[in-house]
């Protein structure tokens, strides 16, 4: 199985390949796909569907 292409980043706005920006309260509404958890099964990278283009993108997820 290929996994999706990711974009992770740590800083606000996140920027996506197509131009759109997302603060981190944009972020939060746009369609969540999943989360990527480490093997203690805390999440770590969460991932979501660009609004614009449809990408998927990624944030790691802070503590
Ligand atoms: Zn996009």
């Amino acid at each position: 199985m290929t996994p999706p292409r990711i974009l992770a980043a740590v800083a606000w706005p996140k920027a996506c390949g197509c131009g759109a920006r997302y603060s981190r309260e944009e972020w939060e509404a746009l369609r969540t796909l999943g989360v990527q958890r480490d093997r203690d099964g805390n999440p770590e990278i969460e991932l979501r569907n660009c609004a614009a283009c449809g990408s998927t993108l990624a944030v790691v997820v802070e503590g």
